[in-house]
């Protein structure tokens, strides 16, 4: 098995260290000529979605992304990763990958409660895992019955899956616990068998 991780800007290495912990292939994606390579699914970091998105587009890559996610190739997306796959921010159309069926508020939080800790269930996946939020985003809104909720903290949808499409408003790869990282694993094992 082998993973993009889109390494444009913001907590990719984490990613790639825990992949690796978990003994998955890695490979960085910084220009059209890496997205190229062979791979069986993708992680979208957290950073900062505005400058990720610039950058996607003027490399090239928002396009190809794009249609490989919409042709099912696996996608992971945490916090600004989020953001990116979401089709809509605050009820409007958005400017992104736009793959996954949410609406999205960003920086919901403001900016002095900016950064938290939290321990929440992911349905299915883990009954307490530590969730670190940085300056997070929430999902306002499930935009088709195919998207799953599979976490709320505080009243706020904090993890989603839509098929192929994981997406969490936190970064699991800055905790010790690989719950997640362990499930989208699975889910690429599962969708490629
Ligand atoms: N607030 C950032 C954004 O809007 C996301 C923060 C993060 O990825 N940690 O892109």
């Amino acid at each position: 098995m082998r993973v993009a991780v889109l390494a444009l800007q913001g907590a990719f290495i984490e990613h790639e260290q825990v992949l690796q912990k978990l003994g998955v292939e890695t490979f960085e994606v910084r220009q059209l000529q890496d997205w190229q390579q062979p791979k069986d699914a993708l992680i979208i970091p957290g950073g900062e979605s505005t400058t990720q998105v610039h950058l996607l587009n003027s490399l090239g890559l928002l396009h190809p992304i794009r249609q490989a996610i919409l042709e099912g190739l696996p996608v992971f997306g945490t916090c600004a990763g989020l953001i990116l796959l979401a089709k809509q921010e605050d009820g409007h159309p958005r400017e992104g990958l736009c793959t996954m069926d949410i609406d999205v508020c960003r920086n919901a939080y403001g900016r002095q409660l900016g950064s938290f800790q939290a321990t929440g269930e992911v349905a299915g996946i883990a009954d307490k895992l530590p969730m670190t939020f940085i300056r997070a985003p929430y999902v306002h809104r499930a935009l088709s019955p195919e998207v799953e909720i599979l976490s709320e903290v505080d009243g706020r949808i904090v993890a989603v899956r839509q098929g192929h499409q994981l997406a969490t408003a936190f970064h699991p790869e800055l905790t010790t616990d690989h719950h997640l990282h362990q499930y989208f694993i699975q889910q690429i094992n599962r969708l490629s068998a």
